[in-house]
């Protein structure tokens, strides 16, 4: 489905559940991350740019104190009251709605209608949850007159996520869904949320997705559990060396000196993030410099670093990259995203992208017995009103 596709459909749904056209269509997209994957929590550097799937948003002000969300890809619907207690709930997608709502609440006057439907897959690393936090706030800001700015949005849809979803993510995934612009990626220091806009040109070479379709349940609990790896990791640091603010400032020669007090788990975590956050930082020199060999080389280490020390990868996506590097006019390609399914990100020759799919389908297809989907995306804008 296209974009015009997914907007007309949203506002047709409206019609039938409303009896009137939305006042405002919303269309907030996932993001894709060339490098500097687990890094955003970890004080360094990302690459990320917001690709032309959305989730999209068609929404009515109405003049009543209830607030009414149907979502068409689940086929479910939820109704609050703007006065309600709100809490979190079992039904998980509501969720990120109530905690955007929650932060703004005391703001909203009136009840509001929203249909709802997305072109972002699920759970596959695309963030399709930060796209939902965001492009609902953004909505929320124009009709309620918040006056947030997109830090803020980028910000508070960061927060809806770690106490309503339970995930305690950084914040690349809702600043790249708001900051994306068209074909152009976003060098974005986590830190000080400085960022710079750098053209996504590669040149003969273009960025291939392809969704492994498996969803391993352990992403939340390990997501969680390799913050605290590294909070772990970053503490023994400091511990020896009081000047090190973070990991960012960390080298791996304190890392491998302190390797046996760390332990082997603490000790690979933290190898993987030092050497991320170097990696990010030569890729962005040689997109400069357009020397592509070498993004694909530093692709690959990383996720050869987020499969052997990270350890956030599965048979599935391993196999992928394992698989697809063997193939003609392939620079580069890792696990995209959170990790244990999903979707990898692909760096190869554009005059090869369909035989990479034909190969890699079927390959993929004999030794899991799952279809792969591939997506070619484009770098798009942020979220946004269509027009
Ligand atoms: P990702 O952000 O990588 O896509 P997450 O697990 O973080 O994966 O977020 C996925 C969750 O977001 C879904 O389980 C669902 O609750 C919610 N969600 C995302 N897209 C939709 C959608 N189109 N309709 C309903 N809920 C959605
Ligand atoms: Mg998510």
């Amino acid at each position: 489905m296209n974009t015009q596709e997914l907007v007309a459909l949203c506002k047709e749904e409206f019609n039938a559940a409303f009896g009137e056209n939305p006042q405002k269509i919303v269309l907030s997209p996932g993001r894709i991350n060339i490098i500097g994957e687990h890094i955003d929590y970890n004080h360094g550097f990302v690459l990320p740019a917001a690709i032309d799937k959305y989730v999209c948003f068609a929404i009515s002000k109405n003049d009543t104190k209830d607030c009414h969300i149907i979502s068409l890809d689940l086929n479910d619907e939820y109704q609050f009251n703007i006065h309600d207690k709100i809490e979190p709930i079992t039904k998980n997608w509501v969720n990120y709605f109530l905690g955007v709502f929650s932060q703004v609440q005391d703001k909203i006057d009136s009840g509001f209608d929203i249909v709802f439907s997305s072109t972002v897959p699920i759970g596959a690393g695309l963030s399709s949850s930060a796209a939902l936090e965001c492009g609902f706030l953004f909505g929320l800001n124009h009709f309620f007159d918040l006056d947030l700015n997109k830090e803020q949005i980028a910000k508070m849809g960061q927060k809806a996520e770690h106490t309503f979803a339970g995930v305690n993510c950084g914040i690349m995934d809702q600043f790249a869904s708001v900051f994306g612009k068209e074909n152009h990626v976003i060098f974005l220091d986590c830190d000080t949320l400085d960022y710079q806009y750098a053209p996504a040109d590669f040149g003969d070479y273009t960025l291939l997705l392809l969704n492994t379709n498996v969803k391993h349940n352990l992403q939340t609990s390990e997501y969680n559990n390799r913050r605290k790896e590294c909070e772990a990791g970053i503490a023994l640091i400091q511990n020896k060396h009081p000047e090190v603010k973070n990991f960012r400032e960390a080298t791996m020669e304190m890392v491998e000196d302190l390797k046996e007090e760390m332990g082997d788990v603490v000790y690979r975590r933290s190898k993987f993030v030092v050497g991320e956050i170097s990696r990010i930082q030569e890729l962005v020199k040689s997109l400069e410099k357009n020397d592509f060999e070498n993004v694909g080389k530093l692709m690959t280490a990383t996720h050869y670093g987020l499969s052997r020390d990270y350890e956030v990868s599965c048979d599935e996506l391993d196999f992928l990259v394992d698989n697809v590097l063997l193939e003609e006019g392939v620079l580069g390609a890792r696990v995209m995203g959170g990790g244990f399914g999903g979707c990898t990100i692909n760096l190869l020759k554009k005059t090869e992208v369909e035989n990479v799919i034909e190969k890699l389908s079927k390959a993929y297809q004999e030794k899991f017995g799952i279809s792969l989907t591939p997506y070619q995306v484009s770098v798009s804008e942020g979220t946004h009103f269509y027009a």
